[in-house]
């Protein structure tokens, strides 16, 4: 397999990947309803992943692939997904902070990795995309990173008053 196929198979990964992301974040944004810092910050990343999923687009499209293979990949992906769905993926806030915390960093090193080949392979707008998205993920790393202590404390505050606390 040539450097340019292993590229390409890694960008469709990755568009694959944000394709989950927006479905995970438009769940969790949907379901939220006592956390709104949480709830507005995972609202503003659903954006900037839409965004991406769409730059990653232009990238694969940019070297002539169809789009037809992206649905096969994304499919893929999230089988891969659901197998740690049992360990962090609950449907209370606590656990899906821990699994957004835990799929940025999926996603940064995922775009470590593109970063490096598209380099190798002399994609200088693809390496610069990745490092575009790259800094939204740690951003958003970064701000679950700051805030999963004090959304935990919020939910066993609540939980011990009585409040809704799970959502
Ligand atoms: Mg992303
Ligand atoms: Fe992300």
């Amino acid at each position: 397999m040539s450097p340019e196929t292993d590229l390409m198979r890694w960008l469709r990964d990755a568009h694959a990947m944000e394709v989950h992301a927006i479905q995970m974040l438009e769940k969790q944004a949907r379901r939220i309803e006592n956390y709104p810092d949480l709830r507005n910050r995972i609202l503003e990343h659903l954006e900037e992943t839409r965004a991406q999923a769409e730059m990653l687009e232009r990238c694969i499209e940019r070297h002539g692939t169809t789009s037809s293979p992206l649905k096969d990949s994304a499919a893929a992906f999230l089988g891969n997904v659901q197998a740690l769905s049992g360990l962090f993926f609950g449907d209370e806030v606590v656990k899906g902070a821990i699994a957004s915390y835990t799929f940025e960093h999926l996603e940064i090193a995922a775009y470590r990795s593109l970063i490096g080949a598209a380099e190798e392979l002399g994609d200088g707008e693809t390496a610069r995309v990745c490092s575009e998205i790259l800094r939204q993920e740690e951003a958003m790393a970064g701000w679950l990173e700051r805030h999963l202590p004090e959304v935990t404390r919020q939910h066993l505050r609540r939980q011990s008053t009585g409040e809704p606390a799970k959502r």
